[in-house]
């Protein structure tokens, strides 16, 4: 089979299938072998392990993922790759094409085994639902690795008190172990976006790294502790409407949990937030 990563192929493909890029899918395609071998690299498939892709567009990543693992389950919402994929993969007995909205599916139906992990090349346009639904989903992955704006990156994998820290961070630190893989120029994308990207690898935890009485109402603090950025935690809480408690009440809780009253939400770690949850609701 003809190199997927190679712009020339790429090129042939769109000639042959009348094929035009759709923005609103986020589809910039991957055309760049070195980057592909990294992800198959970095995310440690190998002969046992059952693969689940969002979002094969063209089949880059899919035609290496196809030559390393077991099995192969690529879910596209464009119906008009249906024709492309069926005709480059058809005939792979490892290989399964479900063309949905991946947010409309239950993964539960589709993971085969305590062997899954999950891989894309994510459509950025959904990047944060799309995590939020594979984590919060609490399904049986053993890993999530995605390509994602840089930006968006570094928030993953940001340490509490840098600058980078966020809700997004505090919710890929309960679930799991983030890093970076390898960083992407934009360059190795067609059509190429207007922004870099890196592939963040996400090991799965078999349980969350902080036990709050409710993950509910400590997520419902950790959005409005980052909603005012600039203002201290007390500041951001009690001027949103997650609780009833006072300023004054909530600073009697801090103060007896050894914080500083000026404290600022992005310096507590996933485990201070569960902790500060169950002592203000
Ligand atoms: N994996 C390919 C590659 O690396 O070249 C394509 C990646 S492209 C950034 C994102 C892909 O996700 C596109 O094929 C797009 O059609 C698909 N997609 C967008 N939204 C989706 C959704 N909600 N569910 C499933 N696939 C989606």
């Amino acid at each position: 089979m003809e190199n997927l990563t190679d712009i020339s192929v790429i090129k042939k493909i769109c000639a042959r299938y009348g094929f035009k890029f759709k923005k609103g899918f986020g589809q910039n395609f991957l055309c760049d072998e070195d980057i592909v071998n990294e992800i198959i690299y970095g995310s440690g498939i190998n002969e046992n392990t059952d693969v689940i892709e969002i979002g094969p567009g063209f089949g880059s990543l899919t035609q290496s993922l196809l030559k390393y693992a077991k099995s192969v389950t690529s879910i596209e919402i464009d119906s008009s790759l249906v024709p492309v994929l069926t005709d480059l993969f058809g005939n792979e007995e490892n290989f399964t094409l479900i063309n949905e909205d991946v947010l409309k599916l239950d993964l539960n139906e589709i993971i085969k085994s305590d062997n899954t992990v999950l891989v894309a090349n994510l459509p950025y346009y959904i990047t944060t639902p799309i995590l939020t639904y594979l984590l919060e989903g609490r399904f049986n992955l053993k890993s999530v690795t995605v390509m994602v704006q840089k930006e968006v990156a570094d928030r993953m994998v940001a340490p509490p008190g840098s600058k980078d820290y966020g809700a997004i961070t505090c919710l890929i630190d309960y679930y799991s172990d983030s890093r970076i893989i390898v960083d992407v120029p934009k360059e190795c994308f067609i059509p190429a976006p207007n922004v870099n990207s890196a592939v963040v690898k996400l090991d799965i935890l078999s349980e969350p790294k902080a036990k709050p009485l409710s993950e509910k109402n400590m997520f419902k603090l950790i959005k409005a502790s980052f909603n005012q950025r600039r203002k201290t935690f007390l500041n951001g809480v009690s001027n949103s409407s997650v609780t009833d408690k006072s300023k004054a009440e909530l600073e009697e809780i801090l103060i007896k949990s050894g914080y500083d009253a000026n404290l600022r939400g992005e310096t507590l770690s996933i485990e201070e937030f569960a902790e500060l949850s169950d002592k203000i609701f």
